[in-house]
């Protein structure tokens, strides 16, 4: 590690710090434990993820790094700072902070979100940097390894709460993509640990097509992948604060689809399915990843159910499939 980055990592190691003192013991940072509290955030969990809040004072994370011996310049650098029209400005004042770790546990990015009716997005992360590549890490992997391992499973969601409220659940083999989509680096990257990827994204249209997207990156680079049922319009986090953790584990994470389940659902939104052509466009997509199960056993229980919901026989869809398995190959 340069110099440099080492000093930023001691940067964030004292926000880090600091930013949880003030939110759990000081007046400055009482908005933003007040903040987790209404959203059913226990002192256990802002301990586990270090949760913060950056105060409405102005240059008070400036000032405290530079009498810290930090530099502007560098502070700039490790995306704490913003440099508008000659004008240095914190990045998250006034923002509850989400330290962001790599897999060693260390800060290396703060996400920040709004809790009032500030200007700007609701959520913003440090700027990237060769320390902070997004498309690179998941929120939490360093706390989830080990239950990723243990179970065989990986959930991924969209969001830092969702994480949080899942862990505070229990249901610790859990992790986050930050405020992006998935990329085929972190697929891969995620297939090193484990087979299975349980993804539980928002039930609304993003959720779905961010669910679609990552499913094919994720198949891709050979990994089983199921999806999460949620209800219309509920996101992990807003279901376990309504319906509680055992209902969350049953209900949404137990009663994971088959891919190709989601699919099917997935493509019927896509497609007209009165009309000819789009019904077949469908029928021939379906077996396009029907093709890619390694399991003979399963590519023939879902061809038997396409050749019964299409009235189409069997011997002509498992030739379809062999084309396909051959083009693969
Ligand atoms: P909350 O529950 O806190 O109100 P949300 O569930 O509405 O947030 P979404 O809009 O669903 O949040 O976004 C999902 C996640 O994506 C967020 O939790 C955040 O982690 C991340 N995210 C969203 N927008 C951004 C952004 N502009 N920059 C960085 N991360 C973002
Ligand atoms: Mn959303
Ligand atoms: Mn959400
Ligand atoms: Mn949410």
């Amino acid at each position: 590690l340069s110099q440099e980055n080492q000093s930023i990592l001691s940067a964030y190691k004292w926000l880090t710090k600091l930013y949880n003192h003030l939110l759990r013991y000081t007046k400055d940072g009482k908005e933003g434990y007040q903040y987790f509290k209404d959203r059913g955030i226990s002192d256990e969990s802002i301990e586990a993820f270090q949760l913060g809040f950056s105060p409405r004072v102005k240059d008070f994370t400036a000032e405290f790094l530079e009498k810290k011996g930090f530099h502007q310049q560098l502070l700039i650098k490790a995306g704490l700072l913003s440099l508008q029209d000659d004008q240095v400005t914190d990045r998250f004042m006034g923002k509850i902070i989400f330290p962001i770790r790599n897999h060693l546990g260390k800060t290396i990015a703060f996400g920040g979100r709004n809790i009032s009716n500030q200007d700007g997005p609701k959520y913003l992360n440090s700027s990237e940097s060769d320390l902070f590549q997004k498309g690179k890490l998941f929120y939490n992997f360093d706390l989830a390894k080990r239950h990723i391992r243990r179970e065989g499973e990986a959930v991924l969601f969209e969001g830092y709460m969702d994480v949080i409220s899942a862990y505070q659940a229990g249901v610790k083999n859990v992790i986050a993509t930050l405020g992006t989509s998935l990329t085929q680096y972190q697929a891969k990257l995620l297939k090193r640990y484990v087979d299975t990827v349980i993804l539980c994204y928002d039930a609304d249209n993003a959720g779905m097509e961010a669910t679609y997207k990552a499913s094919i990156l994720l198949r891709e680079a050979g990994c089983t992948v199921k999806v999460a049922k949620l209800q219309e319009n509920q996101d992990p986090d807003s279901f376990i604060q309504a319906h509680g953790a055992e209902a969350f584990k049953n209900e949404v994470i137990q009663a994971s689809d088959t891919f190709i389940n989601f699919y099917m659902r997935y493509l019927k939104k896509e497609y007209n399915m009165s009309l000819e052509g789009d019904r077949i466009h469908y029928i021939e997509e379906v077996l396009k990843q029907i093709a890619m199960i390694s399991s003979s056993v399963e590519r023939e229980y879902y061809l038997k159910e396409l050749s019964n919901e299409y009235d189409l026989s069997l011997n002509s869809l498992k030739d379809d499939i062999q084309k396909n398995r051959q083009k693969g190959i």
